[in-house]
């Protein structure tokens, strides 16, 4: 059965026109779901019972169920498992800042076919593409879980390559974004972040259609030898045409892009590395002195597929150091949920272990 979340506002007002509803049902819908957040449709008090009734026949509602629910100690990162009706599992990742941001990492596909050799998604490989309305749902769960408190950012970081399924994933973007006004849950296009491994005809087309939306580029390494190593789909779109993808998104839509980089020690983490990619971000950068790239990094989490560790602070540190005194803005994250394996795909990782 299709889920009423896979439908855009336009096909749900297309389906009642059909059923001869009136014009303004569509948005009492909306409304219910994607602002009062329901989880049935008896809870949509103000439809007729006819309607509600034949909605129930034909689609279903939520199609997540949690398998596997963790907390972090400090109580500020909450993770789940669910479970699909296929069977295929995903991860949604809720992680809140001093009370003032509230982050949801959302999964785009169930497992990964990138097979980025440190990433527990990577090593698990690919089960399937996540339809819209499975991407928009985990969104809507989290803001459930957060009752009151409001959600302020949107990240496709959880498991998949949002670009190898780039339909689905700009179809839950506007589905996001689908102003409250319209009966949407309206988040800001500013507020979502793409993450993309390098699919480079992805970043051209997100660079025409992302509108708002914060591009990342999870770069890993600044040379292709390593590169191909630690994300095989290098060999496929190496590096001078990434950084060419990457220079032409910021002209085309003078936005900031970021680059992630996981530190792994003796691995990614020496001067060479980072003195390659001052040279990388700076051919990334249209101009000279403008600086539109910024270096997000973050100490590996440690995965059972693979043997690198995550540096000492003293390399980390020495890292920043050569990207600071280039002049590239550069933050070093903390690791967030590292005790209730918030990584991504390590949930399900562990989970598949203890049985
Ligand atoms: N496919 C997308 C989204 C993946 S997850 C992408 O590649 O960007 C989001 C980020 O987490 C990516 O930068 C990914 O490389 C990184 N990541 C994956 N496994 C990790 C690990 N074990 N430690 C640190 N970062 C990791």
């Amino acid at each position: 059965m299709p889920s009423l979340y896979d439908l855009t506002l336009a096909q749900l007002e297309t389906l009642l026109d059909s059923w001869q509803e009136p014009a303004y049902r569509a948005r009492q819908v909306w409304h219910w779901l994607y602002q009062r957040l329901v989880t049935s449709f008896d809870e949509m008090t103000d439809l007729p019972l006819r309607l509600r009734a034949r909605l129930k026949e034909h689609f279903a509602l939520g199609r997540l169920t949690p398998i596997a629910e963790q907390h972090s100690a400090d109580g500020w990162t909450r993770k789940w498992l669910f479970q699909l009706p296929d069977g295929s599992q995903i991860e949604t990742v809720l992680m809140e800042y001093d009370g003032e941001r509230r982050t949801v990492c959302i999964s785009s596909q169930a497992g990964c076919a990138m097979a980025c050799s440190f990433c527990a998604t990577g090593q698990m490989g690919f089960v399937r593409n996540l339809r819209s309305g499975e991407i928009v749902e985990q969104v809507l769960w989290a803001a459930r879980a957060l009752g009151d408190e409001r959600l302020s950012n949107v990240v496709y970081m959880g498991m998949g390559e949002p670009f190898a399924n780039y339909a689905s994933v700009m179809e839950s973007i506007h589905r996001l974004t689908t102003p409250a006004s319209e009966g949407g849950l309206g988040l800001g296009a500013r507020k979502i972040t793409v993450s993309t491994v390098g699919l480079v005809p992805g970043i051209r087309r997100f660079a025409e259609e992302g509108g708002q939306v914060n591009l990342a580029i999870s770069l890993h390494a600044a040379t292709d030898e390593l590169r191909t190593k630690l994300v095989p789909i290098n060999a496929r779109y190496p590096l001078h045409e990434l950084v060419r993808a990457a220079r032409e998104y910021i002209e085309r839509t003078n936005r900031r892009l970021s680059f992630e980089w996981a530190l792994i020690e003796h691995v990614n983490d020496t001067l060479e590395q980072a003195q390659a990619l001052v040279e990388l971000v700076r051919q990334t950068n249209p101009r000279p002195g403008v600086n539109l790239v910024h270096v997000n990094l973050i100490p590996l989490n440690p995965t059972d597929g693979y043997s690198g560790r995550a540096p000492q602070v003293a390399r980390r540190q020495a890292f920043v150091n050569v990207l600071k005194r280039a002049g590239i803005p550069c933050t070093l994250r903390v690791r967030r949920g590292i005790d209730i394996a918030a990584g991504c795909g390590q949930l399900r990782a562990r989970h598949k272990k203890n049985g």
